[in-house]
């Protein structure tokens, strides 16, 4: 079961119904997007985890899952998105964006 999460930063920035971690296709699709962030055009980006060589939809560059890396969230790095944790904001550059989960897919 995958979750539907909306990312909201203290800054006003906002993205929403983002569609993240892996559905009932999972094992034919294998496709598991996660939350990550392109430090090159200062966006959130949900992207396959699962992908060999992960980038940004809009400026093809390298991204940065929040999942592999520590520096980018207040949880310890390997959680999945989870609401008490803040993170880092592709705008603003604080630890003050939040994933709050909104619903459900499979
Ligand atoms: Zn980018
Ligand atoms: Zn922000």
């Amino acid at each position: 079961m995958g979750s539907i999460i909306n990312a909201v930063c203290k800054c006003g920035y906002q993205v929403h119904d983002c569609f993240v971690g892996v559905g009932m296709d999972y094992t034919q699709s294998l496709k598991n997007p996660e939350p990550a962030i392109c430090f090159h055009c200062s966006s959130l980006q949900i992207v396959n985890y699962n992908s060999q060589r992960p980038r940004c939809s809009t400026c093809k560059k390298e991204i940065h899952f929040y999942l592999d890396d520590s520096a980018l969230s207040t949880s310890p790095s390997g959680e999945a998105i989870c609401c008490s944790s803040t993170y880092l904001c592709p705008k603003c550059g604080k630890m003050d964006m939040e994933f709050n989960v909104v619903g459900v897919w499979d």
